[in-house]
């Protein structure tokens, strides 16, 4: 049992696990490699931001898992007050030049899986 890998849903709630997040508005949709911080998904067509608010920090996740986080009720209700694309830089360290034409299709090329 130690040896099988978690199930996607174990993940997210490892993920889950001793935070306070709430949700960013707005997302991002990145060309370029990156990685969703929930399930490790290499991946994910949009990213959505997530803040701990017990430790400051901030997480990225694709569609999918922010979807489920939310039904999993460990997103709180308010929003954070930050931008989106700056605390993605922060987080991740990706060049500030990259174009975020985010929100032109929202609800589009979303996968019912990862
Ligand atoms: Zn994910």
């Amino acid at each position: 049992m130690t040896s099988e890998p978690m199930t996607y849903e174990e993940r997210l709630w490892v993920f889950a696990q001793g935070k306070r997040l709430r949700r960013f508005r707005g997302m991002l949709r990145y060309p370029r490699s990156t990685y969703c911080d929930a399930c490790g998904s290499t991946q994910p067509s949009h990213l959505y931001g997530l803040r701990d608010m017990e430790n400051a920090k901030d997480y990225f996740v694709g569609s999918n898992c922010m979807a489920r986080l939310s039904l999993m009720l460990v997103v709180e209700r308010p929003f954070v007050r930050a931008d989106i694309i700056s605390a993605y830089v922060m987080a991740r360290g990706v060049p500030e030049k990259l174009r975020l034409p985010h929100q032109a299709q929202l609800g589009e090329g979303e996968q019912s899986a990862s």
